[in-house]
């Protein structure tokens, strides 16, 4: 486990080119210094994989052109198969069950099994604009960060916990845009369930 805080401990984490890490109304978010068309790739990242324990972290990170010790814990990371994943600076991005942005796995050559994503622009963005991407279609359970959405969206969900909290029908909804490891997780419940008793 020390080897994470030692990887982290070597580093300086930066947003890409053209984004900032930045205080506004609902905390940090990332939002972009220069305009992106619909449908441009954001940035590119990898994701580190870190215990499923209550360990903080740290990182030091360039805030608005700062260098800032920043914690990371649970509510940063997406829990998935016995452990956690995150990225830096992603992890700090903000959640709009409408949101600007769009994470798409880039699937090896090798495996199947992703192990770094694009985040792509949904709409125009112009410089200033807030990057925000919806936590139900990458994350399972949410755990360590379940909130009230008051994102104020017509189609807000309200309360997220999770796409694997959300009804049936809204799942299917949604399936198109979620992630390889959500539609393992939602795949192997619908498994469970279809399973005669
Ligand atoms: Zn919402």
């Amino acid at each position: 486990m020390d080897d994470v805080q030692a990887l982290l401990d070597g580093r300086v984490f930066r947003p890409p080119a053209g984004i900032v890490l930045r205080r506004g109304d609902f905390g940090l978010g990332l939002y972009v210094t220069r305009r992106f068309a619909a449908g441009e790739i954001l940035y590119t990242s990898d994701w580190f994989t870190v215990p499923d324990d209550d360990r903080t972290l740290h990182a030091c990170v360039d805030v608005d052109g700062c260098l800032e010790d920043m914690k990371i814990t649970r509510r940063h990371s997406v829990r998935s198969l016995g452990a956690r994943m995150l990225d830096i600076p992603g992890c700090f991005m903000n959640h709009s069950c409408e949101p600007t942005s769009c994470s798409m796995d880039v699937v090896g050559e090798v495996d199947d099994e992703p192990t770094r994503y694009h985040q792509v622009a949904l709409v125009d963005l112009e410089p200033g604009d807030q990057i925000t991407c919806d936590y139900l279609l990458f994350d399972w359970d949410c755990d360590g960060h379940r909130f009230t959405c008051a994102c104020g969206s017509e189609r807000c969900h309200g309360e997220i916990h999770g796409f694997g909290s959300l009804p049936r029908e809204v799942q299917e909804q949604l399936s198109n845009d979620i992630t390889w490891d959500v539609r393992r997780q939602w795949e192997s419940t619908r498994l469970a369930a279809d399973r005669p008793a």
